[in-house]
């Protein structure tokens, strides 16, 4: 078996770094970017693909596999000195993009992900609920049918990137006699009617 990374990878990596050295390094030092979210540099990451890295092209991604996305971003985590904007890349990319495509419709897919790898968007996963961390069978949120649509009721705690995503997979609970195998996901958008932060 041939362990070492392929040329690709290594250019990937290469190209990554430099990347970050110009664009990433200093955010920290930043005056702006101690109270504010870095949207230009969130830009510039969609743009060169760091936001869709394991999507397909066609809807936008950079169709990498697993082991290629997480040697991208290990290079991005040796340069970039602010690990909460790369911890905010990971959750979009990881806990928001993914799941929809992977998992999502066709309609959903068309809607969402290429203005999500392209850094239009931001995007969160509100799983965690005060009561309801580690054993998520205990949601307390509850997803209820009716007629075409589904009413979401329930509160969410530790939503990263929550302060400006545009785009949150809420996970609720569906069906109670199941636990966790009772819980569906749900794209909600934040502007919504219904949808409420409260910074505690
Ligand atoms: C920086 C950060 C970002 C986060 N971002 C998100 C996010 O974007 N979206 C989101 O939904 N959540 C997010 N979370 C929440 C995170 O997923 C939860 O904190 C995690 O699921 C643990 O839940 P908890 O904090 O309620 O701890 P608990 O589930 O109460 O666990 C407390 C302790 O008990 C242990 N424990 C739990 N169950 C068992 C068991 N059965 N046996 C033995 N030990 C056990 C755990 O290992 C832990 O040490 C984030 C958390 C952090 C710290």
């Amino acid at each position: 078996m041939y362990f070492n990374w392929s040329q690709k990878q290594q250019q990937l990596y290469e190209q990554t770094l430099e990347f970050a050295e110009y664009n990433l390094k200093k955010l920290l030092s930043e005056p702006v970017y101690q109270s504010f979210f870095p949207y230009s540099q969130w830009q510039k990451c969609g743009e060169i693909g760091l936001l869709g890295l394991c999507v397909s092209p066609q809807y936008g991604g950079m169709g990498l596999d697993a082991l290629t996305t997480a040697r991208v971003e290990e290079a991005l985590g040796k340069i970039c000195e602010d690990g909460g904007f790369l911890f905010s890349v990971a959750a979009h990319l990881c806990a928001c993009v993914m799941p929809i495509y992977e998992y999502g419709s066709e309609e959903l897919k068309q809607a969402f992900l290429s203005s999500l790898c392209s850094g239009k968007l931001v995007g969160a996963n509100a799983m965690t609920e005060t009561e309801a961390g580690s054993d998520i069978s205990h949601l307390q949120t509850l997803a209820v049918r009716e007629g075409d649509e589904y009413i979401l009721n329930g509160t969410k705690s530790y939503v990263s990137n929550a302060p400006i995503a545009d785009v949150f997979i809420v996970y609720a609970t569906t069906n109670p006699a199941h636990g966790h195998m009772g819980i569906s996901a749900f794209v909600v958008e934040r502007n919504i009617p219904g949808v409420v932060m409260v910074n505690l």
